[in-house]
């Protein structure tokens, strides 16, 4: 995202060194993703070949392909997003140790980083000290020049210390926005160490408060969802609410006032937030994972009274994103799902717009052969 990561360094590897694969790209900021041919490089030794089954499409997806985040992200044409992966092991290099051919494999936001930083060392990956995260599109392409391509494509080649295994007995097609939605929820709960005896609120019914809900749940802890829409109550409890609070009725919110331990924001449309922190007991903190496109207002006074925290998070580093798969596979967690073949990605970018869907597109990969 950094300076550092946009500047572009000679390729150490030649376009020879590349093979052709089909994916779907956006041309413009402002033209339908559509079929598109893409190199990717040969695999090195560290590398892991993957045949893509199933990518889940996330709103960043969206965001990126349309160029919404030129200030700090600006979008390299063509843009082949897709950062929630479950593919097939194909191949893999001389040196890998970790992965062999047939294996069922995952790949989230980042491909690389420094690996030398504290916050690499740490397993932290996201949060490189030296700005060298490689994500998995639009991000620097080391190695074959230009940028990352991301999942919706045929295959990817990636090191293998960015590669996870995906728990036997998991749907992999529901495993997909794990990797995104899924870790961008795990981790908070998990850093703010949310569990059994706790009342935690979940803001946001959509691809992430989905995840949070069955997170939370699972952790033992009294979930509650915030919502505006009172049609979305039955389906919350499905998912692992213990109550339901339409977030624009006042007396319904004053009732839960100072009594959360932990609040996980995931709406990234402009919202009141002070409304929640009045709702943390002392000491508690409140967590945004969606982030609203203007600076948001907020009431310090609503800090001060209660030794209150606001923070944020940013998805999770690859070994905590592994234990999160681990996580799931014990427990059977999936992601609610709406499968599409490629061809319908623009029209499921439409409905994305308008939160229809319950509550994350998953692209067949195989569809991309029709
Ligand atoms: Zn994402
Ligand atoms: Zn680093």
């Amino acid at each position: 995202m950094s300076e550092t990561v946009n500047a572009v360094q000679e390729p150490v590897q030649s376009k020879s060194a590349s093979y052709t694969a089909k994916a779907f790209a956006a041309s413009a900021p402002t033209s339908p993703l559509a079929a598109a041919s893409i190199q990717r490089r040969n695999p090195a030794p560290n590398d892991v070949q993957i045949q893509i089954l199933f990518c889940g499409v996330c709103h960043s997806d969206l965001h990126q392909a349309k160029n919404e985040w030129v200030d700090f992200m600006p979008t390299v044409y063509p843009c082949v997003p897709g950062h929630e992966i479950v593919g097939r092991v194909a191949k893999v290099g001389s040196a890998v140790t970790k992965f062999k051919e047939g294996d069922t494999v995952a790949v989230g936001c980042m491909v690389n980083s420094c690996g030398v930083c504290a916050s690499c060392k740490e397993g932290l990956q996201q949060h490189c000290d030296n700005a060298a995260t490689v994500f998995t599109y639009n991000s620097e392409d080391k190695i074959l020049g230009g940028v990352t391509y991301g999942g919706y494509s045929e295959s990817i080649v990636v090191d293998e210390k960015f590669v996870l295994h995906v728990p036997d007995g998991l749907n992999p097609a529901g495993t997909a926005p794990l990797l995104c939605a899924g870790i961008t929820t795990y981790s908070p709960l998990r850093h703010w160490k949310v569990g059994k005896g706790q009342k935690v609120g979940i803001v946001g019914l959509g691809g992430l408060g989905h995840m949070g809900l069955k997170f939370a749940h699972a952790f033992g802890a009294h979930t509650v969802l915030f919502t505006t829409s009172a049609h979305k109550i039955d389906d919350a409890k499905r998912l692992g609410a213990d109550e339901v609070v339409i977030s624009k009725n006042p007396e319904e919110m004053l009732k839960h006032e100072r009594s959360f331990d932990f609040i996980l924001n995931t709406v990234s449309a402009p919202h009141d937030v002070n409304v929640y922190i009045n709702l943390l007991k002392r000491d508690g903190t409140m967590t945004f994972v969606g982030a609203p496109p203007k600076p948001v207002p907020l009431g310090v006074f609503g800090l001060i009274a209660g030794r209150r925290s606001v923070a944020g998070s940013s998805i999770g580093g690859i070994p905590e994103t592994q234990e999160m798969l681990d996580f799931c596979g014990k427990h059977g967690i999936t992601s609610d799902i709406e499968l599409i073949p490629i061809q319908k990605i623009n029209e499921a970018y439409e409905r994305l717009l308008k939160s229809d869907v319950k509550y994350r597109f998953v692209i067949d990969m195989k569809s991309l052969n029709k």
